[in-house]
């Protein structure tokens, strides 16, 4: 199976970024996911480099569209390899990028063939966050006492070094939770028009969640 498209959705902690992995790897599919590239570009010490540290790391703001598009979904997009499947991880956010990936698809020869949304309970998504790490380099999210040991050091997948997101509490969790389901909804009610969700239940295994989304790829 070839250059398939898949757009992977679910909240924070529902194991999307895993599944997009395991996805990758079995059909040989190129991952986009816009906070990685932010994050690189955020990380490069130049004027371009420090305005994006500011609004995402600083200001925890949004990034202005007119930036989106060209430095990330165009720069990301064109040099990605053609011939090759994309998974979009967590992307689109927003009416913006639905606009944006119907017009620019179709140009480089593409289209949606599944979108697969990860459900899990607020409860199980607070549990998840409140006793998760990171790791520095790609934002790997590792669940403590699951992914890694309390006293591990380093990530698992990248070797990179894990940390604790200082707004990974109860609380904020939550807010943050109510915060992007709201914003999402326009972007889900648009691709249920279109019949084009499944949802799969992501409060299973990593494997059994695995499972379920293959079975619906033909
Ligand atoms: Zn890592």
């Amino acid at each position: 199976m070839k250059n398939i498209n898949i757009i992977i959705m679910g909240s924070q902690g529902s194991g999307k970024g895993t599944q997009s992995r395991l996805l990758a790897e079995k059909y040989d599919l190129q991952i986009f996911e816009t906070g990685n590239m932010l994050r690189e570009i955020a990380s490069q010490n130049t004027e371009f480099g420090k305005q994006i540290d500011k609004i995402i790391n600083k200001k925890g703001q949004l990034v202005p569209w007119n930036i989106m598009k060209k430095e990330v979904f165009d720069w990301g997009l064109n040099r990605l390899n053609k011939e090759k499947g994309i998974i979009f991880d967590g992307t689109p956010r927003t009416m913006k990028e639905i606009e944006y990936l119907d017009k620019k698809l179709p140009e480089i020869g593409k289209k949606i063939d599944y979108i697969f949304y990860i459900e899990i309970s607020k409860k199980e998504s607070v549990k998840r966050l409140s006793s998760r790490k990171l790791c520095k380099k790609n934002a790997h999210p590792l669940i403590v006492g699951k992914d890694l040991d309390e006293e591990e050091t380093k990530c698992p997948i990248c070797c990179s070094e894990v940390y604790k997101r200082e707004d990974d509490t109860p609380d904020k969790v939550l807010k943050r939770l109510e915060w992007n389901k709201e914003n999402i909804k326009p972007v889900v009610e648009y691709y249920d028009n279109q019949k084009m969700i499944i949802r799969v239940n992501g409060e299973k295994s990593i494997e059994d969640v695995n499972k379920e989304i293959i079975s619906y790829i033909k």
